[in-house]
């Protein structure tokens, strides 16, 4: 069902979902098109009108009803996220949660959208510097994190005073129809937000041609990325892109191995390598670089590969068969370029002979001629780069278009600030290989987007500075 003016719709159209752990259709959901966008787009505008109105703090307060009701269906949004996106159980409640926190955060904030009043150069004369809504934004989320990525984007725009159309993965809808239930019967008022679901060329066009959307905010791949932001050229809409991503990993040999492991295994095999902020290349001291891989080969050997609503699963199934083919393909160029496969190295077939499973990979002896070295993987594969020194490692690790997050394991203070203020990223983690909380700043620089989400920073990008000159003569 899609959501549009407070009200649920049906449609004779439909798309079905996917459960990427048996390949199975678990529903078949409404699909609409440019006119429902058009309408919700519309419907957006019309409510922006008051709801730009309310106080902050008022709209704050729909935003806790909407984290209590959250709450409460917490396991049922879970499970729903784990059969259509195919991650563990556990790794989907952590997403809940975690998404949960974003509208717990900006139910908080949206209190505090301070203005400025500036000191004027004449005496007759005050500045005030107000900050206001954009408008109507319209949302574009993924399928890797099918709950938090709308949560992120939504939280912040309505506590801004926005009204949002969202247009979810076609591949992972059902959570966002959930999401939806939870504003609907938290009562925001009809318009404030509005789900469509469908034709992601179709829709997306007229969201960036449509002049009524003021604002795009968009996670997704860099070429889509891309396309809209040209697209969005023509009205000139304020724009946020969170896009793909090519994370370094750099073990320098005065690190802590056994930390150096388990970061690998945090940033490149949880959600199946499929997150925009996984570990694309490992970069190990050469001296370092043997026991290195055995060890994490070792523990990678040990991860449970399976349905991800069964107990005990670390990694689940890719999203779907074209992602399967990528990692393949990946692999494959890899060996051929002389790379040794420590572990995995192989599509994992279960039992029943379904799904799209992959197994957990690394590989060693990388280099800078194999795929994986420039593309974003999005599989669970860890290729072992070599260095000698740190302005080698600095420059390599810089040398991609992507720049979104990137870590780094050193025990040597000196070298972790160097560290942090040369890698061309938008997050750095200093021996810290999970990074991302509600409060800090997400977003990449380079081809990885623009614009942040979290914390104080992420109101920014729903709001826009207006300069107010008074003449007190
Ligand atoms: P991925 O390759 O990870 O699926 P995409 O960038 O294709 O990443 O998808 C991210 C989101 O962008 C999804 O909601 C998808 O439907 C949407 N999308 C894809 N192509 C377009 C487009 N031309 N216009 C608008 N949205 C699009």
């Amino acid at each position: 069902m899609v959501y549009i003016n407070g009200a649920w719709r049906e449609s004779n159209q439909t798309i079905d979902v996917i459960n990427p752990a048996t390949g199975e259709v678990i529903e078949a959901v409404a699909s609409v098109g440019q006119k429902e966008t058009k309408e919700a787009i519309q419907s957006a505008k019309e409510a922006f009108k008051s709801w730009k109105k309310e106080t902050g703090e008022k709209r704050g307060e729909y935003l806790a009803k909407v984290v209590e009701l959250m709450k409460e269906r917490q396991a049922e949004l879970a499970e729903t996220i784990t059969k259509e996106n195919g991650k563990p159980l556990v790794d989907a409640t952590g997403e809940v949660i975690s998404g949960i926190k974003y509208l717990e955060w900006y139910a908080e904030e949206a209190k505090r959208v301070y203005g400025d009043t500036v000191p004027a150069s004449h005496p007759d004369k005050r500045i005030l510097v107000l900050r206001q809504p954009v408008g109507v934004a319209a949302a574009i989320t993924p399928w890797n994190f099918p709950f938090s990525m709308i949560t992120r984007k939504l939280a912040p725009a309505l506590a801004a005073g926005c009204t949002v159309v969202l247009k979810p993965a076609p591949a992972t809808p059902l959570s966002a129809i959930k999401v939806f239930e939870c504003f609907h019967e938290a009562g925001i008022p009809k318009g404030v937000v509005n789900l469509v679901i469908g034709p992601a060329e179709e829709i997306g066009a007229e969201m960036t041609s449509n002049p009524d959307v003021r604002k795009i905010t968009f996670t997704g791949s860099t070429a889509v990325g891309k396309k809209l932001l040209r697209d969005s050229a023509d009205t000139v809409k304020k724009v946020s892109m969170e896009l793909g991503g090519h994370a370094p990993l750099i073990v320098f040999e005065d690190a802590d191995i056994e930390m150096a492991v388990e970061g690998v295994l945090a940033s490149k095999f949880r959600n199946a390598g499929q997150t925009c902020i996984s570990t694309n290349r490992v970069y190990v001291a050469e001296n370092i670089a043997e026991e290195f891989g055995k060890k994490l080969a070792e523990k990678v050997a040990h991860l449970q590969v399976g349905n991800g609503m069964e107990e005990g699963t670390d990694v689940g199934p890719l999203i779907n068969k074209h992602a399967l083919e990528k990692v393949e393909t990946h692999v494959q160029d890899a060996v051929n370029h002389g790379g040794k496969v420590l572990s995995g190295g192989k599509v994992y077939s279960n039992h029943e002979g379904q799904g799209y499973f992959y197994e957990p990979t690394v590989i060693q002896g990388a280099t800078e001629s194999m795929k994986i070295a420039e593309e974003e993987t999005f599989g669970p594969v860890a290729p072992i780069f070599t260095f000698k020194t740190e302005g080698e490692v600095i420059e390599k690790a810089n040398h991609v278009t992507y720049g979104l997050a990137g870590y780094c394991f050193t025990k040597d203070l000196s070298r972790g600030f160097r560290m942090m203020e040369e890698l061309e990223y938008g997050i750095v983690g200093i021996n810290d290989a999970a990074p991302i909380t509600v409060q800090a700043p997400f977003g990449g620089v380079k081809e990885s987007g623009m614009g942040r989400e979290g914390g104080k920073y992420g109101l920014d990008d729903y709001l826009e500075e207006k300069l107010v000159s008074v003449n007190t003569k």
